[in-house]
């Protein structure tokens, strides 16, 4: 008899606890969303508007780079206007090279962090490497911050690799170079982590990650990691590109850890078209996340691809107008009306899939295609409520969307009074 396989996610990993400003990472934490800043540090109000943007669509932890004075200088300044805002979304500093020394002039900026990322291939070279290493972890314990130990593919520590691979030419039937590099990444990190927890970081202070650029060496290395060690893991595709290829190539290496229940946090390292928006990397993570039932972010819009019963493209504005609606109610909706994040609602074409689709959703509506008669039911519940006709049925629509979300996800009091959504 053939045994299939187990529908749904393998268990998520044991692992440690990691507390991260007011969240929490690994565990039986949810799977968080990280993100990071690409403006210049050191320019406080940029940096300050890119960090609650991020924020505001689902980022709930932040990373900006600490890679000179006037950055770390800045790093309290943003915190300080964040939590003026309102935001406070933990940031994370990223060090590189000079790590030690910023921390060391600006202990200001440690105490203001979240947490510290480490790149143990970039801390120093020969003997300056583990007294530097040494000096950021002796931060983190001081301010009693956590640590991701980030090892990187293209920055891996040299005097590692250098020796393992001159090991395996040793061997009388030498592995493949991909393997040993593999192999040390998942080294590194664990190597380093062990260093960190002997210079006092306490074990359920620690992160790790490994990052490559590929889909398979992502999931070897991380199968690895995962094996060995019960360190809290963030996952993340390094590089990944731009638009459609970086959101594959993210979705098809995370997709595979996560449902193996790999991986407690994750970043999706989308490389920005000109112009383009920096959150897009965001959504892109709570989509990966929402589609593979792990957590519900904002309500969801099954719509389908439209073919040749349906020549108006009337059904697509209408699915994409729903989708950038719930969306962008989501910052209001979400402490008003708990549970709405998990809101399905169907945009179909035709009478082909349309009914059947629109009463597996929470709320559904079937546009008429070809030479269909111009009216559209809309399914609330599995149940047919009401058929939309004429040049409004967007707007109708909406207003049954509203109407569902106040009936089916009550406002919850707040401030002594109950708050009430707009329609
Ligand atoms: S629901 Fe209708 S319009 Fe949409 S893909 Fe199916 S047949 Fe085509």
């Amino acid at each position: 008899m053939t045994c299939l396989p187990q529908y749904g996610p393998a268990p998520r990993r044991a692992c440690a606890r990691v507390r991260v400003g007011h969240v929490d990472i690994g565990g039986d934490a949810p799977i968080l969303v990280q993100s990071m800043t690409n403006t210049d540090t050191a320019d406080v109000a940029g940096t300050v508007g890119q960090v609650a943007a991020l924020a505001r669509a689902g980022s709930e932890i932040v990373r900006v780079t600490v890679n000179t004075a006037e950055a770390a200088a800045a790093v309290p300044r943003i915190r300080e206007q964040l939590d003026r805002m309102g935001v406070n979304a933990p940031l994370v500093g990223d060090f590189h090279f000079n790590g030690h020394r910023l921390l060391t002039q600006h202990p200001a900026c440690a105490e203001a962090l979240a947490k510290l990322r480490i790149n143990p291939g970039n801390v120093g070279r020969g003997s300056k490497r583990d007294e530097q290493f040494a000096t950021m972890v002796e931060f983190a314990c001081r301010y009693d911050k956590p640590v991701r130990i980030g090892v990187n593919w293209g920055s891996l520590d040299p005097e590692l690799i250098a020796r393992m691979m001159d090991e395996n030419a040793r061997q009388p039937v030498p592995e493949a170079v991909a393997v040993i590099t593999r192999r040390a990444l998942v080294a590194s990190a664990i190597d380093s982590a062990v260093l960190a927890e002997k210079l006092g970081l306490a074990h359920d202070k620690i992160v790790l990650s490994c990052k490559v650029s590929g889909v398979q060496d992502l999931i070897a290395v991380y199968r690895d990691l995962a094996a060995r060690c019960d360190y809290a893991l963030h996952l993340g595709l390094t590089e990944a590109g731009m638009g459609s290829k970086g959101i594959v190539a993210s979705t098809a290496a995370m997709g595979v850890l996560l449902q193996e229940g790999i991986g407690d946090t994750i970043r999706v390292s989308l490389t920005p078209e000109p112009g383009g928006d920096r959150t897009r990397e965001v959504v892109v993570a709570q989509e990966i996340l929402q589609t593979m039932g792990l957590r519900s972010f904002t309500p969801m819009v099954i719509a389908c691809p439209g073919c040749g019963r349906t020549t108006s493209t009337f059904f697509q504005t209408l699915a994409d107008r729903i989708q950038s609606y719930l969306r962008a109610q989501m910052p209001d909706w979400r402490g008003r009306h708990p549970g709405v994040e998990t809101m399905n609602v169907a945009v179909m074409g035709c009478v082909v899939n349309g009914p059947g689709e629109s009463k597996h959703a929470n709320i559904g509506i079937s546009l008429p295609g070809s030479g269909e008669n111009p009216v559209a039911p809309v399914f609330v519940d599995g149940v047919k409520t009401v058929t939309l006709k004429g040049d409004h049925i967007a707007e109708e629509f909406q207003a049954v969307v509203d109407q569902y979300v106040r009936d089916k996800y009550p406002a919850i009091e707040r401030s002594g009074r109950v708050e009430r959504v707009s329609a």
